[in-house]
């Protein structure tokens, strides 16, 4: 049998195959692992437990193991539901706005970090303005953001937990840049590698707030962003379908598009 098959049986209905040779296309993956340092807004922890490993009575092997997690843990969406009553919870997002969705990478690691005599000197929470995005725009001639923008910082390296009374510190959109791609552009999604669609300073959640309010999503602690272009790639955004969610972690890939398609 050829390996590259995928074979799906429906028992309900009738037997159905589906079949494809193996994808040619370059994937990137921008999705953290999750595990026991999986990171998470301050005080919140997943926890994972066993239900069963070894070998049976019969003699073959089964391994099960459970978990308890936050909505909102590792690389994971916000639906607008978290931060606007009416808003789109998780399973009304529809999947045309999630899959093979063109992006852009708006890279602000030079705004945030800084040389001063001679040393590092790293932005206190960073705030992504209206005017960094047309600086962007004009520099790679891209006037139609209708995809998920997604500036970096590249902050979070490593997967940890936050202690609940830490100040937290990182860059991520300001409001008037989530009111220019939300208005002006029209954008489905953002996303940021950072903990938060808002910097870490934030006590009022501007960017949320009016990116829910426009049933735009959101996605945070987004993995590898330094790996993508400015351009020239399209996202997949696989949440865990949780009914009702107001987020859930999320498998978010890039598929780099040949130079003759951009
Ligand atoms: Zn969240």
């Amino acid at each position: 049998m050829n390996p590259n098959l995928i074979i799906f049986v429906a028992f309900a209905i009738c037997p159905v195959f589906i079949s494809s040779a193996r994808n040619p296309n370059k994937f990137i993956d921008l999705t953290h692992a999750f595990n026991n340092q999986t990171m998470s807004w301050p005080g919140r922890k997943s926890s994972w437990y066993l239900e069963t490993e070894g070998f049976t009575a019969g003699g073959f092997w089964v391994a099960s193991k459970g978990f308890c997690t936050s909505e909102h843990t590792s690389t994971h969406i916000d639906a607008p539901y978290h931060f606007s009553k009416e808003g789109r919870k998780l399973h009304e997002l529809p999947l045309e706005d999630l899959i093979d969705i063109p992006g852009v990478m708006i890279d602000i690691y030079d705004k945030v970090h800084k040389f001063k005599d001679g040393k590092l000197n790293v932005i206190e929470n960073y705030a992504l303005t209206q005017d960094d995005v047309i600086e962007w725009e004009e520099k790679n001639e891209e006037k139609d953001l209708e995809a998920a923008a997604a500036p970096t910082n590249n902050t979070v390296d490593d997967d940890k937990t936050i202690p609940l009374d830490v100040n937290l510190n990182f860059p991520s959109f300001d409001v008037s840049s989530a009111r220019y791609l939300a208005v002006e552009r029209q954008v489905l999604g953002v996303g940021v590698d950072a903990l938060s669609i808002d910097p870490g300073n934030t006590k009022t959640f501007p960017s949320h707030r009016l990116f829910a309010s426009r049933n735009i999503y959101m996605l945070e602690m987004v993995a590898n962003l330094h790996a993508l272009p400015p351009k020239g790639f399209n996202l997949w955004v696989v949440p865990f379908k949780i009914d009702f969610g107001t987020g859930a972690p999320t498998r978010v890939l890039a598929r780099l598009n040949n130079k003759d398609k951009n």
